[in-house]
């Protein structure tokens, strides 16, 4: 018995307001037995916005002079929403109109003037690939910055990024003159949970809070895993009274979370914070040395609480 082989399915879009042009394209693309091609075709602006909208296209062949909306915009905005690879198509194939569809994003280029089913072919083939090509190089970059902002365990941003958000908000915070606080948050002795239900339940735990902290702030604040067990929290245009209720809810939410191990042993935990509102002028370092501080008291006052220390300006007022 002959197995049937799948051939690979390529939609194709074919942008073109000459009927006898699709024609040409349509035969030759016909002819090619290597693929399951499907051929759509536009001839004019509503055409192609349809087609676009309508779902998922593997390759675009785009005539360069089209009614209404030119060959080049259609480019343009294709590649600008990533929806698929272009092949520009010309009818009097100018080295000018070459140059400035590639500079536009296209994958490749073809003049209608000495077609062939040969020369469509080895376009097709150099574009899926150099589209395969360029979507791998975005993957790969995307992935390069996550690693370089992330933390892997718990999504938060890393040290790093959390440091470069710092310099931004203090940047804005001084042009603005807004207010922003800071919390450094400590697990209570963690030490205790790994050695009592393993290293594991302990990455979960990790988790799980950053599950919770992200869970009740807002989309604008910050939330970072700056060590082992311990995360810094950002708040923009929030002065130290109103972060204090955040910092408090975050603690009590924690406190009352159910904590489980693999077999289910339930347990609970209990963070430690140290708040500081940020002054006028004041720099990262110092601000985190003060939220810093504030977390050790906080320790030293018998863990599970909040523990603020005002900066110079407003220690000299109180
Ligand atoms: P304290 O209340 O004073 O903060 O006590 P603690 O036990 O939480 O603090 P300590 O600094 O003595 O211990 C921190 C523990 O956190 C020890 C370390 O193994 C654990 N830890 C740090 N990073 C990770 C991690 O990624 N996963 C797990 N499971 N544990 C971690
Ligand atoms: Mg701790
Ligand atoms: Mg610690």
């Amino acid at each position: 018995m002959t197995q049937e082989v799948q051939k690979p399915l390529l939609k194709m879009l074919i942008c073109d307001d000459d009927p006898g042009d699709r024609k040409l394209v349509r035969t030759y693309l016909q002819r090619m037995t290597d693929r399951e091609i499907v051929l759509l075709e536009a001839g004019h602006t509503e055409e192609i916005q349809n087609a676009l909208d309508k779902g998922r296209i593997d390759l675009v062949l785009m005539d360069n002079q089209m009614p209404g909306k030119s060959g080049m915009e259609w480019l343009s905005e294709i590649t600008k929403r990533q929806l698929a690879p272009v092949i520009m198509l010309t009818g009097s194939g100018t080295e000018e109109i070459a140059v400035q569809a590639f500079q536009e994003g296209a994958v490749g280029y073809l003049s209608k003037n000495n077609l062939s089913k040969e020369k469509l072919k080895n376009a097709i083939d150099a574009a899926l690939d150099k589209w395969a090509r360029l979507q791998q190089a975005m993957a790969d970059k995307e992935r390069l910055e996550r690693l370089a902002n992330f933390d892997s365990l718990t999504g938060l941003y890393n040290r790093r990024a959390i440091f470069s958000k710092l310099y931004e908000l203090i940047n804005l915070a001084n042009r603005y003159k807004e207010d922003f606080s800071l919390i450094m948050l400590d697990i209570d002795h963690f030490k205790k949970v790994n050695d009592t239900y393993g290293h594991l339940t302990g990455d979960e735990v990790l988790e799980k809070l950053a599950t919770l902290i992200c869970r009740n702030i807002r989309e604008t604040d910050i939330v970072g895993r700056y060590g082992g067990e311990e995360f810094i929290i950002i708040l923009p245009k929030t002065n130290l009274s109103s972060a204090w209720i955040v910092a408090e809810r975050i603690r009590s939410i924690i406190e009352k979370a159910e904590m489980r191990d693999a077999a289910d042993n339930i347990f609970s935990i209990t963070v430690s914070q140290g708040l500081a509102g940020w002054e006028r002028g004041e720099d990262a370092m110092s601000l985190i040395a003060r939220a810093d501080e504030a977390l050790y008291k906080a320790k030293q006052k018998g863990r599970n609480r909040v523990q603020i220390l005002l900066g110079p300006s407003l220690r000299d007022k109180v």
